[in-house]
């Protein structure tokens, strides 16, 4: 029976968030939050794998009290388990300080076979997390995997095959280990009627900075966190572009040596 972690985060709807020209801040308010699109790609894979060898998936995340609602997504996609962690304490915390949350809480949840993540997130998107998590919990790490092959829980291998720049590579590698996929092959499933029922009352798991065991508040929330965003803003738009349409391309080759020139 595998163990399973998930992790996953709750981010604003990129698309609808404005920066704040005085303060360079991202406007939050009034933007709907939805669970990180590639994070449903990695909590499909983990349920797909649950459901081939048996076991339980675990979803995690540490965020505000309103990510409960992603949770309660994941829960409804086939998760066993939710798991939220939520302290003003996190707050300001850069993905060092977060992986160091996880990991501590990780650790009272037993020890897991597997730990799925999102390549990247849709707000913060520095792609650090996993590689982060891998060293934290001592798992060997395979990114951008394509396909699951086979699970060997007595020899406690896995193999999987990556996508890479020129083909797919087929590698094998030993438990536990840390994951993110390729969205290709791992489509989040629509849960049924009565799954998203049960998924809106069923228990979630909390722990705050008091809850989890040896926590060192050095390494929490904005005094664990080396890296600062000193200002947030929006890239400067340039001229727009314009295509040289002379008739042939005799006459936009000179028209463009003549552009470059700065003949004309
Ligand atoms: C300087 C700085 C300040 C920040 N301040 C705040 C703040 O005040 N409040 C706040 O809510 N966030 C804050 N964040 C973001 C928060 O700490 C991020 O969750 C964390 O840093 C992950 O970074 P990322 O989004 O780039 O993750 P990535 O590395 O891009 O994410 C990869 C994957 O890691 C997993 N993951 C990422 N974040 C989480 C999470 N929180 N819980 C579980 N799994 C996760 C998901 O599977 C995700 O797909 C801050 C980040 C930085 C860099």
């Amino acid at each position: 029976m595998l163990n399973i972690l998930c992790c996953v985060k709750q981010v604003p709807d990129v698309n609808l968030v404005k920066i704040d020209p005085e303060t360079g801040s991202l406007i939050r308010q009034g933007v709907p939050a939805i669970l990180n699109p590639l994070d449903a790609n990695a909590l499909e894979a983990a349920v797909m794998t649950k459901e081939r060898y048996g076991g339980k998936v675990t979803c995690i995340t540490m965020g505000p009290d309103m990510a409960e609602e992603a949770l309660r997504e994941c829960l409804a996609a086939g998760a066993e388990q939710a798991v939220l962690l939520s302290d003003r304490a996190f707050a300001n915390a850069d993905t060092l300080a977060t992986s160091y949350v996880i990991i501590s809480a990780a650790k009272e949840l037993g020890k897991f076979d597997l730990i799925f993540c999102g390549k990247e997130s849709l707000d913060g998107a520095t792609g650090q997390m996993a590689s982060q998590l891998a060293e934290r919990f001592d798992a060997s790490l395979l990114s951008g995997v394509l396909t699951l092959c086979e699970v060997d829980e007595s020899k406690k291998l896995v193999t999987v095959e990556r996508e890479l720049e020129n083909g797919i590579e087929k590698t094998e590698a030993r438990l536990p280990a840390l994951i993110t996929v390729e969205k290709t092959n791992f489509h989040p499933r629509i849960p049924n009627l009565k799954n998203w029922k049960a998924s809106r009352t069923a228990e979630i798991l909390r722990f705050n900075s008091k809850t989890i065991p040896d926590l060192d508040p050095a390494q929490i929330g904005d005094p664990g966190s080396p890296t600062k965003v000193p200002r947030t803003y929006p890239p400067e738009v340039g001229e727009s572009g314009f295509i040289l349409q002379e008739g042939s391309p005799e006459k936009d080759v000179d028209k463009l040596f003549a552009l470059l020139e700065g003949i004309v």
